[in-house]
């Protein structure tokens, strides 16, 4: 075996022995969940274990799956093969009213005739709650979301942030243990959506249910969850930590769909130990082993966080990935500074720098980027353009 498919095969391992383990606590677990419309599968066999308190976000574009793999979770949609548990018991069979989860949706679909306390007390009333744990369960309901002053008012009395808080209130308000988010945010306003999805968490945190939460927003997802699964084309391309995703992304689509990092398309022309190289045109860059095999003079792709790239200064001896480059653009942002520093020919790099950092356009400085933040995958400059 030699040193890659032994990597790869511990990867294998430690991601079944994690699934192995997982399965036991799971909250929510999915089994090959398959859902086809027409020919096309806009989910494709999709195993996935949401353990118990867990906020877990499903992330990708508009497309990928991640609406239909909700639905398919609330039961709103019939699916082609697979199985589905939730708190232990298979309801891939059961109807969604059976499945007991609450539902916050992007729209809020609110009853627009009932006022905030009796929109809230739906799901109680359908349930047969007596009268007075109702009243008690609504109060509460809507003072764990800052409702407590408004439930005489109409939804269209209510602000869009408001009008979700009801929408909040409404999906915990039977304390079921597992709550789906779908875009619960994407109708409102940069500001507030940064201030719900803080609310969201610390709900998820007091009343301790499991959530599914599905967003296109990146930022979203990195703030507010526990790990998050990256989805395209109907499967799932990586689950992990937001930081582990992010500092490690398994593909080139993981890697470019969180942050918005540098892609050059170069030639890997040397395999060592630990150790590749990645040719840019003249230059030479020292990077960590590909996580998959790649072949000798084949295409690659660098990826880089603009975060990581630094200027050296004046008194540092050259190091290896230390290159001259010229400042060829340059653009303030407020709490910091965008720089597009070009190395070589087709080996271009932005760098995020504080905004005190005082070089000029056209200047020529030396930036380095250190070997254990470069990322190496496979694919050609057609997959740079692509993106
Ligand atoms: P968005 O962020 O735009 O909502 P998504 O990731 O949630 O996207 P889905 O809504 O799950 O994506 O759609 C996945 C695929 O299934 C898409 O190709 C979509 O066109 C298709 N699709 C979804 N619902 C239906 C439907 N009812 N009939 C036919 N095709 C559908």
């Amino acid at each position: 075996m030699t040193m890659l498919e032994t990597r790869s095969q511990a990867l294998v391992d430690s991601a079944g022995q994690q699934a192995a383990e997982e399965s036991q606590e799971s909250m929510v677990q999915l089994r090959s969940v398959t859902k086809y419309f027409a020919n096309v599968a806009a989910v494709d066999g999709i195993d996935l274990d949401v353990a118990e308190g867990e906020v877990l976000t499903l992330l990708g574009p508009s497309g990928c799956g991640k609406s239909t793999t909700l639905r398919c979770i609330t039961g709103s949609l019939e699916i082609d093969a697979g199985t589905i548990q939730i708190g232990g018991k298979d309801v891939t069979r059961v109807p969604t009213h059976g499945r007991h989860i609450g539902l916050v949706f992007q729209n809020f679909a609110l009853f627009p005739h009932m006022t905030v306390t009796e929109n809230v007390a739906f799901p109680l009333k359908v349930r047969r709650v007596a009268k007075h744990e109702i009243r008690s369960r609504v109060a509460q309901a809507l003072e764990l979301v800052q409702l407590g002053q408004l439930g005489k008012r109409l939804p269209r009395e209510l602000s869009g942030g408001q009008q979700q808080r009801v929408g909040l209130a409404r999906a915990i308000v039977y304390r079921p243990r597992v709550v789906l988010f779908d875009e619960p945010l994407s109708n409102l306003d940069a500001m507030l959506r940064r201030e719900m999805r803080y609310e969201i968490r610390r709900l998820c945190d007091e009343l301790g249910f499991t959530a599914i939460y599905v967003t296109h927003d990146q930022e979203e997802a990195l703030a507010l969850s526990d790990r998050i699964a990256v989805m395209k084309d109907g499967i799932i391309h990586q689950i992990g930590a937001p930081d582990e995703i992010y500092a490690s992304p398994r593909t080139l689509f993981v890697a470019q769909f969180l942050g918005n990092p540098n892609r050059n398309a170069g030639t890997l022309t040397e395999l060592r130990a630990d150790e590749a190289t990645v040719r840019i045109g003249t230059t030479t860059v020292e990077t960590p082993l590909p996580l998959d095999e790649i072949a000798l003079g084949s295409d690659v792709v660098l990826v880089v966080r603009p975060e990581v790239v630094r200027i050296a200064n004046s008194a540092e001896q050259t190091r290896v990935n230390m290159w001259e480059a010229r400042i060829s653009a340059m653009s303030f942002l407020g709490e910091r500074r965008e720089y597009v520093l070009t190395i070589d020919e087709g080996f271009e790099l932005r760098a995020y720098l504080p905004p005190d950092v005082g070089h000029a356009l056209g200047d020529v400085v030396r930036v380095e980027v250190p070997i254990a933040e470069c990322r190496v995958y496979p694919g050609a400059s057609a997959s740079v353009e692509d993106s």
